[in-house]
């Protein structure tokens, strides 16, 4: 439970959190203060081009749309709010424009689904953005009293300390932090974590800091959601999707760099076929994902990884094979005595055996059904030296466990 809150934690605070918190290390350290303008610039030219490049790579367009929000809200904080500015009576209201519309466009964006760039909805995406600036204008030139609403304080406050922004930003930011946390907590992407630390950036940059380190917050906010591409990019190369396990390739990676002693035990899910055949693929799909959280929390120092469709695979680096059969007996036990409840809407899908259950399920709004799982585990030794024969060996004690009628551990 905790490695698993521990590794959800991680995900978040990785690479966004971390980025952030450097920037704001580096805001509070004198030594680099003439590291400042280099910084600034490099980031402020840097990022839109790498960010572009790095997206369009990896096909992934909702971070480019949100880089250049801030690169926008940067350019007219940069010109009309920071220093003296070229129209000095220009300066709140354009602070006051970009507060509420910077965190807006940011959740309109994360939100949303990836729609690309280069076909109509990207376009579109890109017009609707780039035209924000200019309205702005033109509602500043034609009709002052609309946009000086976005400065107005709507609800009264008596409070010792001042409110940072004009209330509709505060609200802006509060509304849009709940939608992203919100969204972050269903759907746990490397992305999705991207934009809340993006809208952090960004609102360090416009708050907390001023001057070169307003403009190196603001722009830490796109590089965060460069990186948060590469970082999804790796977690779809390493990651199973569907259990959230690490996958194939990171296990092949694991085995190479293997020394010494170690376990390798493979784990498979018994008559799971038949449960596919009978309650439908969705529901074999939660039962993999059960399974998997059940094997995630294999003690000893076990590596979990998906191996394949029903198949899994614990490493144990470092261990001989009696320290470790314990916990692989706790894992299997621990699938043993979940079991899988069927809700109320899940119905067998053959007709052959299907009448039964059905009027089962009608009557009891839970139904539990059996799941189990057999392990066949061996350790490195003088015949078997590298990682594929001893893999191959657990598959052979695998296959005992199955022949021995399922359901328990071979080694
Ligand atoms: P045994 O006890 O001998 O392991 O029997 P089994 O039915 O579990 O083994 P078999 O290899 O015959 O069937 C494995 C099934 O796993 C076949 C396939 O439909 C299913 N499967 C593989 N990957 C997935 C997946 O990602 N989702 C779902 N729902 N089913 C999967
Ligand atoms: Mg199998
Ligand atoms: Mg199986």
């Amino acid at each position: 439970m905790i490695a698993a809150l521990a590794g959800r934690l991680f995900y978040f605070f990785m690479p966004g959190g971390v980025l952030l918190l450097a920037a704001v290390l580096f805001g509070h350290s004198a030594e680099v203060v003439h590291w400042r303008p280099v910084t600034a610039k490099l980031l402020f030219l840097g990022v839109p081009a790498i960010g572009f490049l790095v997206c369009w790579r990896f096909n992934r367009f909702k971070p480019v749309f949100g880089i250049l929000i801030l690169f926008l809200a940067e350019c007219a904080l940069n010109s009309f709010y920071r220093g003296a500015g070229l129209h000095p009576e220009l300066a709140l209201p354009v602070r006051d424009a970009v507060a509420v519309l910077m965190p807006l466009n940011l959740a309109w964006l994360a939100l949303s689904r990836e729609k690309g760039l280069v076909n109509p909805a990207g376009l579109t995406r890109l017009l609707l953005i780039i035209s924000q600036p200019p309205l702005i204008g033109a509602l500043y030139l034609y009709r002052p009293e609309l946009l000086s609403y976005l400065s107005k304080d709507f609800l009264s406050w008596n409070f010792a300390w001042q409110l940072p922004l004009a209330q509709p930003a505060i609200a802006a930011y509060i509304l849009v932090l709940a939608l992203l946390a919100l969204n972050f907590s269903r759907k746990r992407g490397v992305i999705d974590a991207g934009f809340i630390w993006a809208l952090l950036a960004g609102y360090l940059g416009l708050v907390v800091y001023t001057g070169l380190l307003s403009t190196i917050c603001i722009m830490l906010g796109g590089l965060i959601l460069v990186t948060s591409v590469i970082e999804a990019a790796h977690t779809m190369a390493f990651r199973d999707e569907l259990t959230g396990l690490p996958g194939r390739r990171a296990l092949d990676e694991l085995l190479a760099r293997l020394r010494g002693d170690y376990v390798v035990a493979m784990l498979d899910i018994d008559f799971f076929k038949k449960f596919n055949d009978r309650y439908g693929h969705d529901v074999g799909d939660q039962v993999l994902k059960m399974v998997a959280t059940h094997i995630a929390g294999v003690k000893g120092g076990g590596r979990p990884f998906r191996y394949g469709g029903e198949e899994f695979t614990v490493v144990f680096p470092g261990n001989a094979i009696d320290e470790v059969a314990g916990h692989l007996e706790r894992v299997r036990e621990a699938v043993a005595e979940a079991g899988f409840t069927l809700r109320n809407s899940t119905r067998p899908k053959s007709p052959a055996n299907g009448r039964k259950g059905r009027g089962r399920s009608k009557q009891s709004s839970r139904n539990r059904v059996g799941v189990a799982i057999s392990i066949g585990a061996a350790s490195r030794d003088e015949r078997r030296q590298n990682p594929g024969q001893v893999l191959k060996k657990a598959d052979q004690a695998l296959y005992k466990a199955k022949k021995a009628g399922r359901n328990r551990v071979v080694v």
